[in-house]
């Protein structure tokens, strides 16, 4: 299987080379040329296995020759082996048709676990085969940061480099960052707010004398390995409610896009999901894309749940590049003009857009109201996130299509918040409860992209 970028000028790529790339040349995102699909039958065999197996029967096709059958097992068994519940991506009820799939059993409590710590096993183990040494720069909003430098502390062939806006995460967030003791962890708390960290490390791989002399390798949610990774969760979760012999809806909590897009590749893969729906916090961009046509960055509102205080969603690339019928030229022509004042989506591609996603919004207050609603009728405490989720998707409840929505983090992530709604505040699983005795180790920096430059060079050098 051939990775084609969604600007159509860089070259054409393995799985491998496509996963320790990350950001295409030609600033687009990789996909597979064509995308696999499971038969019914395929489908319904699923039923039963474990997530590990289920895991291995999706992501096989993708992966090529990088690994054989018997690696690629192994891989996936050290990837999950650290998670605090044994489905790994266990499914609950919140009421009559409504299910809540939680992705925060993973070592950092966010749903980022399942694709990083995958992607650490397949970084180290192609780094060992040929020997190479890389650097791994990535800017976060809080979990794709402390999900990388949990999945690749203390590699030896692995620099890990995480910018994040200074003040603008949750202190577990932090900690998770801070803490690590071992040298090839690096915490950059950067003057800004989360674009201008993705912009930055979007600059430092349009630099390609850096990026070369460096050997730049990126983690975010641009990496088709972690897009890839996501697919499965839905198949797993689908499938123990009936499909392929029923139809399933999914309400996904979005900011850069990843997650839901994992969605949308499952239903191309075959499985029969009836509606995706977009749920957006009061920095809402892509609910008033897909409602409007019109996407204009108006700059980022601090809310309670800031891993998804996005304007510049990147992985929508993807999104729109299948919308446009995988034309590339429309696709570079809307990135050249979001680098000005933002791009109108053309009337086809917005009508094949609603046709994949429905969206909603969820403003802070009704956040709040949630998560204490939720508590009162079900017992479930829900991360700020996880409530945007569950409130969007109540708006989309359909009477003969179960709706899970992703439960993206756990509440002891997001403590403040989940204690003002509630007066419960959430403690930390026992495996990570010293968190707050830890000593912090973090450099602060400005938004400059050459200081930012000149730092990595000399911390690797050492
Ligand atoms: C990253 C994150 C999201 C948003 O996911 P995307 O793939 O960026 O859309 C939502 N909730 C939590 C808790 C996250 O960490």
């Amino acid at each position: 299987m051939k990775y084609i970028s969604t600007r159509g000028q860089a070259p054409e790529l393995s799985f491998e080379d496509a996963m320790l790339t990350g950001l295409a040349r030609d600033g687009g995102l990789y996909l597979p040329d064509e995308i696999p699909t499971l038969s019914k039958t395929e489908i319904a065999a699923l039923s039963g296995l474990s997530y590990e197996e289920t895991a291995f029967a999706i992501m096989r096709p993708y992966i090529g020759e990088t690994f054989t059958d018997t690696e690629f097992k192994e891989l996936i068994a050290k990837a999950y082996a650290g998670f605090g519940h044994a489905a790994r991506a266990p499914l609950v009820q919140l009421g009559s048709g409504h299910f809540l799939l939680e992705l925060f059993h993973g070592p950092t409590l966010a749903f980022k676990d399942f694709a990083m710590q995958i992607i650490g096993q397949m970084f180290q183990a192609a780094l060992e085969r040929s020997g190479k040494r890389i650097t791994i720069v990535g800017a976060t909003s809080g979990d794709t940061g402390s999900a990388a430098i949990e999945a690749f502390r203390g590699l030896s062939n692995v620099d890990v480099f995480i910018l994040y806006p200074h003040g603008r995460v949750s202190e577990v967030q932090r900690r998770q960052m801070t803490t690590p003791s071992e040298s090839n962890v690096h915490a950059l708390a950067m003057t800004g707010d989360f674009d201008d960290c993705q912009a930055r490390v979007k600059d430092m791989f349009n630099d390609f004398d850096f990026r070369d002399g460096v050997s730049l390798a990126g983690v975010n949610s641009i990496n088709w390995g972690r897009v890839l990774a996501q697919v499965v969760y839905y198949f797993s979760s689908a499938v123990s409610l009936g499909a392929p012999h029923r139809q399933v809806s999914f309400t996904v909590p979005t900011g850069n896009f990843g997650d839901i897009f994992a969605g949308y590749i499952a239903k191309r893969m075959g499985l029969p999901i009836e509606r995706l729906v977009v749920a957006t916090n009061q920095n809402d961009i892509l609910h008033r894309c897909l409602s409007t046509a019109e996407y204009r960055p108006d700059g980022v509102t601090p809310s309670i749940s800031p891993s998804m205080d996005i304007q510049v969603s990147s992985n929508f690339e993807r999104a729109l590049f299948e919308a446009y019928a995988r034309d590339a030229a429309p696709v570079a022509q809307l990135m050249d003009e979001l680098k000005q004042s933002g791009f109108s989506v053309s009337q086809g591609a917005l009508q094949a857009l609603r046709e994949s996603y429905d969206s909603g919004n969820c403003s802070e207050s009704e956040t709040s109201k949630t998560i204490t609603r939720t508590l009162a009728e079900t017992g479930e405490l829900l991360c700020p996130h996880s409530a945007i989720g569950v409130k969007v998707a109540e708006e989309h409840l359909a009477a003969d299509t179960p709706m899970i929505t992703l439960a993206t983090a756990h509440p002891a992530k997001f403590p403040d918040a989940v204690e003002a709604a509630t007066g419960i505040r959430p403690p930390l699983p026992p495996r990570m409860s010293d968190l707050f005795e830890r000593e912090e180790r973090v450099t602060r920096v400005e938004n400059d992209l050459a200081a930012i430059q000149t730092l990595i060079k000399e911390r690797i050098a050492h």
